[in-house]
């Protein structure tokens, strides 16, 4: 049986806004609001889609925004989906932080979380797939079953620095992930003789690109089928996706920011919306019929009880 993940990670406009800006130049009223639009806005129609096909994902939340909209938390969880942290203020150089800071933000948002669903999430996504051994021994510390930041993909950690060097016009945050990690199995497994389960963004084979959706849309989506057919044909898939990706240019006018700031929102906008979902529909409707699409803590138990 071939098994899929389907994961989204619940990056606001503020998130994008920083690509450009310092947080210190961003006002708190603005990020209050780039928070409410990407959950009151855009996260239903996300949620809707995934309807449209039963599936069930894991979203990635941010806990500082979490504060601001934790009836966006909430409702997906009623929406049968299950909620990871992505620790509590998103640094982008959260690798190259210290052991402290790392530790406090991964705490922060575990409490923030089950402050507002009652339950401590049991997986993990750093900020920009940037993960080292000292976090994962963190997240094993804290009881977090699993994690799914690793993006070991060559192409990608190119595409990241150029984007990073040439495009976005913060350059606070040029470091990206060691080049260590190319070298590290694609497939999920489990760490340090433990029952913690890393469990990589899929690669495909031929072209050695992850499976992370922003990406291709940026590429082009024309590139999709060619892409499709290598990763499908592997036997576990982690599909990454962000909340942005579903956004409309209505959302971005209800913020007083333009949208001419928003590199990655700008892009998204420019890729019709109706070329978007055609795109999504192609993928789930291919991943729907080769795939058992499970959640995180679903696929850790199977491939646990497989061991046993
Ligand atoms: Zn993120």
């Amino acid at each position: 049986m071939k098994i899929a993940n389907i994961n989204i990670d619940v990056d606001t406009l503020f998130e994008d806004a920083l690509l450009n800006y310092k947080r210190e130049e961003l006002s708190d009223s603005l990020f209050k609001q780039m928070v409410e639009v990407t959950y009151n806005s855009i996260l239903p129609r996300v949620l809707d889609y995934l309807d449209k096909y039963a599936i069930k994902a894991n979203f990635m939340i941010i806990g500082r925004d979490a504060l601001v909209y934790p009836e966006g938390v909430r409702l997906i969880i009623r929406r049968g989906h299950e909620i990871g942290n992505h620790t509590q203020n998103h640094y982008a150089n959260f690798s190259f932080l210290s052991k402290e800071i790392q530790q406090r933000e991964i705490i922060d948002c575990q409490n923030t979380i089950k402050s507002i669903t009652g339950k401590y999430p049991k997986s993990f996504r750093a900020p920009g797939y940037t993960i080292t051994p000292q976090i994962l021994k963190i997240l094993i510390q804290n009881s977090i079953d699993i994690d799914i930041s690793l993006v070991n993909a060559l192409p990608y950690l190119i595409i990241k620095k150029f984007y990073k060097m040439f495009i976005a016009r913060n350059k606070e945050n040029l470091r990206v992930q060691s080049l260590w990690s190319i070298f590290i199995p694609n497939s999920p497994r489990f760490l340090y003789n433990t029952a913690f389960m890393q469990y990589p963004v899929t690669n495909s084979p031929i072209f050695n690109f992850p499976m992370i959706t922003s990406l291709l849309i940026h590429l082009g989506i024309k590139f999709r089928k060619i892409l499709f057919n290598s990763f499908f044909l592997k036997k576990y898939l982690n599909c990454n996706l962000h909340v942005l990706e579903f956004v409309a240019a209505e959302d971005v006018e209800q913020i007083p920011f333009s949208l001419d700031n928003l590199i990655l929102t700008r892009k998204y906008v420019h890729t019709k919306i109706s070329d978007r979902l055609q795109f999504f529909d192609d993928m789930f409707t291919r991943i729907t019929k080769n795939y058992k699409v499970g959640l995180l803590t679903e696929i850790r138990k199977e491939m646990l009880e497989c061991l046993i």
